[in-house]
């Protein structure tokens, strides 16, 4: 018997009705497999600020901390847009990532076939499309110093960021993605602005360099991330895996994330070093709008919890299997509305949810 401890912040809006449904799945892991996984309640967000005043405690903190792994659900929402900018909801989300010092965000963009015609690009550019984008997530220019707004003093003003990054910033990024692509496809892409930027010449070296050291037998290709946004669009499938810096990283995940059509589908990582907890999320927010209607699609948080079993509790055959019920269920043409089609049936989020229990149980 083997078991884990799971952090749960289910946060504000959406959060927590995505995250009932993962915890049928987690009753349902306890009952039929012989993993066991003890999860726990923690506050987060909007919510936790509510009850505590700050957007994540330091005892919420130290249990994630404790924790083999953690699954966040969404925060934020209307309610507290006018709290101070250090206690706002998101705020406690970005202490979690600083805090845990989780330097790698892995974002896949899965297209699933059932869900072909919900991309913007043509069914046969983005059939079987598989790609997972590594963004650098601790360094470059969102904290890099010098920073801030100065005043010139002739009516003048200028903003200022600085790009920077370290040989062990990139290597240890890097060497996340050489891991996972020996895993996948065994080929990696990695972009920056080598031509123009002397942080993206330097990203490069280190990244030849590393390769030549611990990954020849993995496929190393150099792209400029402007190149690489083109290319998403063009050819997506000669993409494996993505290795790129905490800008490159927001636009080029975003873009491949579309490509997939759904944003109630998509779930991420965020990794440190092996000692850390990591954490899982999915991409989109708490979607305020459809908040408690019964509306909203578990899927992302599902799978982000099928890539904490992969990543954090190395149960990787329980992850497929996971996912590929997914896959049957919306074959079945069971939806939730945001990715309802003709000829298919709407079912609520718990309905989502107990059709893919119904599915595990086949
Ligand atoms: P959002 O992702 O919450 O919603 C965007 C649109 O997509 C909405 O129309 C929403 O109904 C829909 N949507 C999102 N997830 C869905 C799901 N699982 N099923 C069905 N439909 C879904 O983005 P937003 O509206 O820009 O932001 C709302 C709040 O969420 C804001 O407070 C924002 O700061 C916060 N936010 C939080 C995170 C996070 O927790 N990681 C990420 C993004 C935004």
């Amino acid at each position: 018997m083997t078991t884990y401890t799971l952090q749960i912040l289910a946060g504000d809006g959406i959060g927590p009705e995505a995250m009932t449904e993962v915890k049928k799945l987690v009753a349902w892991i306890n009952d039929k497999t012989d993993i066991t996984i003890n999860s726990r309640d923690g506050l987060v967000g909007g919510c936790s600020y509510d009850a505590y005043g700050e957007p994540l405690s330091d005892e919420t903190l130290a249990e994630c901390r404790d924790a083999d792994a953690i699954l966040l659900g969404a925060v934020g929402g209307p309610k507290w847009n006018n709290v101070e900018y250090t206690k706002r909801p998101e705020a406690g989300l970005l202490r979690l990532r600083k805090e845990l010092d989780l330097f790698a965000n892995l974002r896949p963009a899965l297209v699933f076939d059932a869900l072909i015609d919900a991309s913007t690009l043509k069914p046969e550019i983005v059939r079987g499309l598989d790609i997972l984008i590594v963004r650098e997530l601790t360094g470059g220019v969102y904290f890099g110093e010098p920073r801030g707004i100065e005043d010139l003093g002739n009516g003048q003003r200028r903003g200022i960021n600085t790009q920077v990054y370290t040989t062990a910033e990139i290597e240890r990024v890097a060497r996340v993605a050489f891991d996972l692509a020996r895993k996948r496809g065994n080929k990696v892409t990695s972009c920056e602005k080598a031509n123009v930027m002397e942080s993206g010449k330097l990203w490069r070296e280190d990244v030849s360099a590393l390769h030549g050291k611990e990954f020849y037998d993995v496929e190393l290709e150099h792209m400029y991330a402007d190149n690489c946004a083109m290319q998403l669009l063009r050819n997506p499938s000669q993409f494996d895996v993505i290795v790129t810096d905490n800008l490159f990283g927001d636009i080029l995940s975003d873009e491949a994330a579309m490509l997939t059509g759904s944003l109630g589908m998509l779930p991420s990582a965020s990794l440190g070093d092996q000692n850390t907890t990591a954490l899982y999320e999915p991409v989109h927010g708490s979607a305020p709008d459809i908040a408690g209607q019964g509306k909203a699609n578990p899927l992302a948080t599902i799978l982000s919890f099928a890539m904490c079993l992969r990543y954090s509790f190395n149960q990787g055959t329980l992850a497929d299997k996971i996912e590929t019920c997914v896959q049957n269920v919306l074959n079945n043409g069971i939806r939730t509305p945001d990715i309802m089609a003709d000829g298919c049936t709407e079912v609520s989020t718990s309905g989502m949810g107990d059709a893919l229990i119904a599915e595990l149980e086949k």
